[in-house]
């Protein structure tokens, strides 16, 4: 396919010749585009056949180890997984001991991990080389459609807010009691807070009101899918955590998997799996090569519903304990991806450019990770309690197809948000925008899809009108702090 579009000349006459070539013009030239970046059958194969024993075996060793390593912990032995997990528990000693044990853990497993890292990203130094990128970066950004001034107005934006963030850290540090700033291992403490219990009827209720007052489109999508089970709601036994939502374009509709427990959290998943649900509902017409949407943009309707979701509950809460929390919750959230997205996107930045001449040990990587920690979190961390291993935990550096996986979670969070913002200065006439441009996802790049809804993604001012929705909250949690 890609050599044979490779040879038609004059493409764009061809393209303009018949109407079904023309809707799928965004695909056929993501095609043109890609032969640039192709080498022969044979030689491609060849790579191909490599992977297997290179960067899909080391990645498949980084799994292996993390998920197969004993943690010594209180007397008993756990996972890495379960240990991690323990971030969450509303007691302190239980969050600062499970750290503690966490970190011990890796001693037995970082060489095998970092021999891991450096054959992954040397393979894609090599490979990226050899298809004529610029660089990993440069082949990231071309697999997500974006543009470089896009990238840059982004980082631009998240390095002025940085110090904002910081603020927000060692508010809460103060609340728990920590003089020195936030350490890691309570980065995600709960603040004791709302505590509503919903049942499934009354998350049905609850949405289909809040988004009536958003578009009758998406409400009536919302009830079908309760009405007409997309949902499977419950944990049981045999059942994967967390939740997503898959598209079923056939049949023009979606179906849902969530673990609802009953909690304010729980409802704002729902919320978040049907907005993508309505993604799908908005990219319906499209022909099924128009279907595939690039990670910066695929949670652009989720994230969106979680910020309606969050804000209504937000505005709906007057006690100050548990409207602290809530805005809490959600600055938590935002902070993942901001510094942390930030400190990742260093750190991998890094590893690259010394991979080209150096072998990283796991002691170099460690070093690594904490000058980008410091970078990202500032004075918001306690220097003392920051986690050195933070790249042998996660997966995502460890793909040899899929490079800087850290940099789509801040564009779509900050993405959404910005959407928002508009929404709320521009009111009722910003929904049908909306709607088109989600619809746009399929057959553009990312800017080309926000351009739809008037926006341009590669100016500054529209990633600080984002930011500064996170500012303002944070502003708010201060006070609430004091
Ligand atoms: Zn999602």
């Amino acid at each position: 396919m890609v050599q044979y579009v490779d040879k038609i000349e004059d493409l764009q006459s061809v393209i303009d010749s018949r109407d079904l070539l023309k809707e799928h013009e965004f695909y056929i030239k993501n095609i043109k585009e890609r032969a640039t970046y192709t080498l022969s059958p044979e030689v491609e194969q060849v790579i191909s056949l490599y992977e297997i024993s290179g960067s899909n075996a080391w990645s498949d060793l980084q799994g292996f180890l993390t998920s197969t390593v004993p943690v010594e912990y209180k007397g008993e032995t756990t996972t890495l997984s379960d240990i991690r997990n323990k971030a969450y528990d509303p007691d302190p000693e239980v969050r600062r001991s499970a750290y503690e044990a966490e970190l011990k853990a890796y001693d037995r497993i970082k060489d095998g991990i970092a021999f891991s890292l450096n054959s992954i990203k040397m393979e894609v130094i090599n490979r990226c080389k050899l298809h004529g990128y610029d660089s990993p970066l440069d082949e990231a950004l071309k697999n997500a459609h974006m543009k470089r001034e896009t990238l840059d107005a982004l980082l631009q934006a998240m390095e002025e807010y940085l110090p904002k963030f910081w603020e927000y850290m060692r508010a809460k540090a103060k609340l728990l009691g920590h003089e020195n700033g936030l350490p890691f291992y309570d980065l995600f403490a709960p603040l004791e807070g709302n505590s509503d219990e919903f049942t499934t009827e009354d998350a049905k209720n609850y949405l289909v009101n809040l988004f009536s007052t958003f578009d009758q489109e998406e409400t009536d999508m919302i009830a079908r899918a309760f009405d007409e089970s997309w949902i499977d709601f419950y944990p049981h036994e045999g059942k994967v955590g967390g939740a997503f939502c898959a598209g079923l374009a056939g049949v023009k509709e979606s179906r849902i998997l969530t673990n609802f427990g009953g909690a304010l959290g729980d409802v704002v998943t729902l919320a978040h799996e049907l907005g993508h649900a309505f993604h799908n509902h908005c990219l319906r017409d499209n022909s099924i090569l128009n279907l595939d949407v690039s990670m910066p943009v695929a949670e652009t309707a989720s994230t969106f519903n979680e910020v309606v979701c969050l804000n209504a509950a937000i505005a709906a809460e007057k006690d100050p304990v548990a409207r602290r929390a809530l805005i809490e919750g959600q600055l938590m959230d935002a902070n993942q991806i901001i510094c942390d997205i930030y400190s990742r996107y260093l750190f991998e930045t890094a590893v690259f450019e010394n991979r080209e001449n150096e072998f990283m040990f796991a002691d170099r990587l460690c070093e690594i990770m904490l000058e980008a920690q410091k970078k990202a979190y500032g004075d918001g961390l306690d220097p003392e309690y920051l986690h050195p291993y933070m790249w042998a935990c996660k997966s995502h550096y460890y793909s040899g197809g899929l490079s800087f996986y850290n940099f789509p979670y801040a564009f779509g969070g900050l993405f959404a948000r910005g959407l928002y913002a508009k929404y709320l200065q521009d009111g009722e006439s910003f929904v049908p925008l909306y709607k088109r441009l989600l619809k746009a996802t399929g057959t553009t790049t990312v800017e080309g899809a926000a351009e739809v809804a008037g926006i341009d993604l590669t100016d500054v001012n529209f990633w600080r009108a984002s930011l500064q929705i996170l500012a303002d909250e944070i502003d708010e949690f201060v006070s609430l702090c004091n």
